[in-house]
């Protein structure tokens, strides 16, 4: 068995023109094909190649020390664009409902003072990484960011920056996501990228990460 590269979900010019087909054929084609597989590469003929991602993600601190940093940075990048994709969408914005939105209120205040958090924590990242929203005890919400390709997963990590947690929202900061586009102008990319929330898709990882707590 081996990790594989998922469809996208839509066409390379389904978000236009907030993200252009080019970028997306880039991101998904060269960028995230080529984490799966430098990540196959890494984990061949060990049982880490047996394993969902998000649980190699989850367990980084076990992968033997001479594989860990191809596996966090390789896995992390696959982990982090199957999430993208699914939490995009042509028919995204607007905002959440149901229960994600009552928690987002409750602990950010309002939906406009989540995005205004989660912008800062995207725009605030020097230089690669991502910016995330995560379920931390099943129900409570945090947002968070990270370097590279490491995600909230990832326990047991030194230089680990971000606060632990199930992804439920993700967004990639590095500049192959939106230089072709927006050049240096990561505050418009994100912007932009807020209308492209597949907000059903967000509810539903939410849901997720609540009952396997309640479970
Ligand atoms: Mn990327």
């Amino acid at each position: 068995m081996s990790f594989t590269l998922p469809d996208l979900p839509y066409a390379f010019d389904a978000l236009e023109p907030r993200i252009d087909a080019r970028t997306m054929e880039i991101h998904h084609g060269k960028h995230h094909a080529g984490y799966v597989k430098k990540l196959n590469a890494a984990v061949e003929g060990t049982n880490w190649a047996e394993l969902p991602v998000a649980d190699v993600c989850a367990r980084i601190d076990e992968v033997p020390a001479e594989l860990r940093t191809a596996v966090r940075n390789n896995g992390g990048g696959h982990f982090n664009h199957s999430l993208f994709w699914t939490i995009m969408g042509p028919k995204g914005g607007g905002e959440p409902k149901g229960d994600l939105a009552a928690a987002l209120k409750k602990h950010f205040d309002s939906f406009d003072g989540f995005k205004k958090r989660f912008t800062e924590a995207a725009t605030g990242r020097f230089g690669s990484g991502w910016a995330w929203l995560i379920a931390v005890n099943g129900g409570d919400l945090a947002v968070t960011s990270t370097k590279n390709q490491d995600n909230p997963l990832m326990t047991g990590l030194d230089d680990f920056e971000g606060k632990n947690g199930t992804p439920l929202l993700g967004l990639d900061v590095w500049e192959h996501a939106y230089y072709l586009k927006y050049q240096n102008r990561r505050p418009d990319y994100i912007e932009a990228w807020w209308s492209l929330v597949d907000w059903d898709a967000v509810a539903r990882r939410f849901a997720d990460a609540e009952s396997l707590v309640s479970a």
